[in-house]
């Protein structure tokens, strides 16, 4: 029996997701035993036009990770979209919009303007940025347009299963890849890791107090966490009450707070909105007599990037989206 075909593509990526391939250690034998891989241009040598020639459909499933920055990122989507049975977003970045999505707190203008004149370590005194089209004499050098914003791929092709974390897990993609050979998918759109949020899951849960108060905001490098307790009564922003589990708690486990990687659970239209709800709520602003709005205000304050921290990996697929509104 013919091999499932099975592509991988990267976007605007950091190149973590496709090292997550890599770290399957001994198990991705046992993938590239199980299905043929018929697209992966980060490791080996295919062309577009490999893809263009398929049937549509032939390609049983696309592993996408990155999010979507520029043109060219966007016509393959769309080709392996057509070219694909399944489409599993893989990663933050695909899933969220992810790092590359914080980008969108700034428009296309600023982001080049710093990139290429502002930035201190840029020389361009000719203030050369670059263009779409160059003609040379060995002819016309095109470049894929860089878009005004960054987007998820599911706001650019229709997605049927995402993949979560920064990068996912070996278990949770080897349980993807089985699930898939195997047809054993739950319903599409779904996440594929655990429903519940990372509080439910993290070992420090058990031993946070009934009544959790935050009487402090501090940033990781000024204490050093107690790793018995939950960093929150720690005074340390941790994204576990809007964050998905699944990801086994690892920074949790090397005493670090949660950055929210897997996204929200289902429940949570908005990671950032309710985390900063959740912070809200311990700080003591409804209802705590021992602070003053004074008081309440400095410990917010003292939040570093507040829209930063709470949107790090959702801002493209948050209801604020961008700076500007398309
Ligand atoms: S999800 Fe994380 S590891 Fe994957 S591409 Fe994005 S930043 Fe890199
Ligand atoms: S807030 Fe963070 S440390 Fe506290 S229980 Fe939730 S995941 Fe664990
Ligand atoms: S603890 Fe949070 S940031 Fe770390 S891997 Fe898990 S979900 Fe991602």
């Amino acid at each position: 029996m013919a091999k499932a075909k099975v592509a991988f593509y990267w976007c605007a990526s950091c190149g973590g997701c496709e090292e997550a391939v890599i770290d399957l250690n001994e198990d991705i034998l046992k993938v590239v035993d199980a299905v043929d891989i018929v697209f992966w241009p980060v490791a080996l040598d295919f062309k577009y036009k490999d893809i263009e020639a398929m049937k549509d459909g032939e390609i049983a499933v696309s592993f996408i990770n990155g999010a979507i920055r520029n043109s060219e990122q966007e016509e393959i989507v769309k080709l392996l979209r057509k070219k694909s049975g399944l489409v599993v977003a893989f990663g933050s970045c695909s899933h969220l919009g992810g790092i590359p999505g914080l980008a969108n707190f700034h428009d296309r203008e600023a982001i080049l303007t710093r990139s290429y004149e502002t930035a201190p370590t840029v020389v361009n005194p000719d203030r050369i940025l670059p263009q779409l089209s160059t003609k040379m004499p060995e002819g016309e050098l095109t470049l894929p347009e860089f878009s005004e914003t960054v987007k998820a791929l599911d706001q650019v092709i229709d997605v049927d299963y995402y993949l979560p974390g920064c990068a996912p897990p070996a278990d949770l993609i080897m349980g993807a890849v089985t699930a898939i050979l195997e047809g054993n998918l739950p319903e599409k759109g779904s996440v594929l890791a655990p429903e519940k949020s990372l509080c439910g899951d993290c070992p420090r849960g058990e031993k946070k107090p009934e009544k959790l108060v935050m009487k402090d905001v501090k940033r990781v490098h000024e204490i050093i966490p107690d790793p018995e307790k939950c960093f929150l009564e720690e005074g340390l922003i941790c994204l576990g009450p809007a964050t998905r589990s699944g990801c086994d708690s690892r920074c949790i486990k090397a005493n670090m707070p949660c950055r929210g990687c897997f996204g929200p659970t289902k429940e949570v239209r908005d990671q950032g909105a309710k985390m900063a709800s959740a912070i809200a709520s311990i700080l003591g602003l409804e209802g705590e007599e021992e602070f003053s709005e004074e008081k309440a205000a400095e410990i917010v304050n003292k939040i570093a990037d507040p829209a930063g921290t709470f949107y790090r990996f959702s801002l493209p697929s948050s209801l604020l989206r961008t700076r500007k509104r398309e």
